[in-house]
């Protein structure tokens, strides 16, 4: 299976699609594994979510089928280490969740999606585990933080794409 045919059948299962951002940054993400791996994850990521799975929900499956990075790449995962800062989005960590509330509005009879930026928190604290706990409907989008701590080799390697508070408002999606 390619990553390609992973996110058709993922996508057709749950009868919704991913945002062309979140797509591309789950494209990139999934470039870490094997074909054999990709058709595992497919079925465990079915069987573990209710609804189209965010990132960081096809990464806890893939962590509990075992599958890591070194597997695909023959190599460590390189470590992401981060000092803090005083960066009032990542805090130095480099990495930022933003997140989406997603709704309808009904446009010439019919209904359309449309998506709402909620909150931008740094990926990992206790801030951001509570936030993804009350708000489990809510979309998720991983990205590099604007400032220094986002140029982080290992996050350009990993293909994250760039926050860019200017350029998401100009191109309605973030990294663009
Ligand atoms: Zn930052």
């Amino acid at each position: 299976m390619t990553s390609e045919t992973f996110l058709q059948q993922l996508q057709d299962y749950y009868d919704r699609e991913y945002e062309a951002i979140q797509l591309e940054s789950i494209k990139h993400w999934l470039e870490r594994f094997a074909g054999p791996q990709l058709d595992a994850l497919l079925v465990r990521a079915e069987k573990l979510n209710k609804y189209l799975p965010k990132i960081f929900e096809l990464n806890a499956a893939a962590e509990e089928l075992g599958f890591a990075w070194e597997q695909k790449l023959g190599r460590a995962h390189p470590e992401h280490v981060w000092t803090p800062t005083d960066c009032r989005l990542c805090h130095g960590q480099g990495r930022l969740s933003i997140f989406k509330e997603v709704f309808k509005v009904q446009v010439d009879g019919g209904l359309q999606m449309r998506r709402r930026q909620t909150r931008i928190l740094p990926l990992e604290g206790v801030d951001t585990m509570d936030y993804r706990y009350k708000h489990p409907t809510e979309e998720e989008y991983w990205c590099r933080c604007s400032c220094p701590a986002g140029d982080t080799p290992v996050l350009v390697t990993l293909g994250w794409p760039r926050y860019m508070r200017a350029t998401e408002q100009a191109a309605g999606g973030v990294g663009k």
